[in-house]
């Protein structure tokens, strides 16, 4: 046994100091960011956010809605081919430009996406393969396997939180890793596993491997409100991963319920008792449901949450003076605090 001593953090750990600037307005921030990709040689210009590939989040409306404002959605991965096939054939549509197709790694999956991809073309720019442990040789063999297969998608893989496995996933052929286990709001890997690592640290150390050889990455999880985001920027994430963020709107999908007057919308975690039986008949026996279910109140059009997050961001930008969001992780320095928001009125939302 071993115990690692350096301080690792979380986004509750940490605030951005504010710097001398002379940046005007945060009108002028951009936010819009040009990515090359190490292995597909694709380019891409677009506001590196995505939406999860969660059932009540990555939907064909949450896609349409967010690429609007040119905000990426990893799919999720439980349409049928034909839904799919319509999908990323509608040429009038920025969205599957900059939609994910995502996929787990088995045979069925990968039976799907080659039929997908035989009906659209080259519409498909962009696929995430996902699984909850990215640290499995039989997972970076597949990510290997499939490189060779599509040498010009750009694909993203996790999740890892480490930065030799990183490495790993991006000499295997992976352009952006994908990092982050347990952080996420209806996760309970870290209850049921005590497996783990504080999100903040985990991009940090994983961005710095990746650019290193040339690849990206993608925070995914843990992020509760628009200062998350801004902070995993500056801890050098190239993308931000939402699920509970962009969950409840009317275009996240979800059942809608009504309790006492009010309206709810069901949220849940995909390897939980209710994702495994919609799509798996139940949980197998071998393991336990790493996720939960929760009823959040129904939140009405996606916009105005996407409006608070990239108002948040551009502020952001111009407390620490920078121009553009590519600026935002070299004009950051956090400080380490006990306390993060005043409560005294309950919280802040
Ligand atoms: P959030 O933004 O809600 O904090 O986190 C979203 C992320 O949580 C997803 O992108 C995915 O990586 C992760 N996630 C989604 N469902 C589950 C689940 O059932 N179990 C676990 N361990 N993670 C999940």
């Amino acid at each position: 046994m071993r115990i690692e001593e350096d301080l690792k953090l979380d986004f509750k750990d940490v605030l951005f100091r504010p710097k001398r600037s002379t940046l005007g307005s945060r009108a002028n921030v951009e936010l819009l960011r040009e990515y090359r990709y190490r292995h597909s040689g694709r380019t891409s210009t677009s506001v590196p956010i995505v939406a999860a590939n969660m059932d009540t989040v990555g939907t064909f409306e949450m896609s349409a809605a967010l690429a609007r404002h040119h905000l990426h959605t990893a799919l999720h991965k439980h349409y049928a081919v034909e839904d799919y096939v319509r999908f990323f054939s509608d040429a009038n549509r920025e969205a599957h430009r900059l939609a994910f197709y995502s996929l787990g790694i088995l045979e069925p999956d990968l039976e799907k996406f080659r039929a997908v991809r035989r009906a659209t073309g080259e519409a498909i720019e962009f696929v995430c393969i996902d699984v909850a442990n990215g640290y499995t040789e039989t997972f970076i063999d597949f990510v290997r396997r499939f490189r060779d297969e599509f040498p010009t998608l750009t694909i993203m893989a996790g999740n890892v939180v480490t930065a030799d496995v990183t490495e790993a996933l991006i000499l295997a052929g992976a352009d952006i890793v994908k990092v982050g286990i347990g952080p996420g709001s209806v996760c309970t890997t870290r209850k049921m596993t005590g497996v783990g690592y504080p999100q903040l640290s985990a991009i940090i150390e994983c961005a710095d491997a990746a650019h290193g050889l040339g690849g990206h990455i993608c925070g995914d999880g843990g992020c509760t409100v628009p200062g998350d985001v801004a902070k995993a920027f500056g801890g050098g994430a190239d993308f931000v991963m939402l699920g509970g963020m962009l969950a409840a709107h009317d275009e996240s999908g979800g059942e809608i319920v009504e309790r006492d007057g009010r309206t709810y919308r069901r949220f849940y975690g995909m390897s939980s008792d209710v994702a495994m039986k919609k799509y798996a008949g139940g949980v197998a026996k071998y393991r336990a449901s790493e996720g939960k279910e929760v009823l959040l109140p129904a939140r009405g059009p996606v916009e105005n949450t996407v409006q608070d997050i990239l108002g948040g961001l551009r502020s952001t930008c111009t407390y620490v003076g920078a121009r553009k969001l590519k600026d935002l992780s070299k004009c950051t320095t956090f400080v380490r605090v006990t306390q993060q928001i005043n409560e005294v009125y309950g919280r802040a939302d």
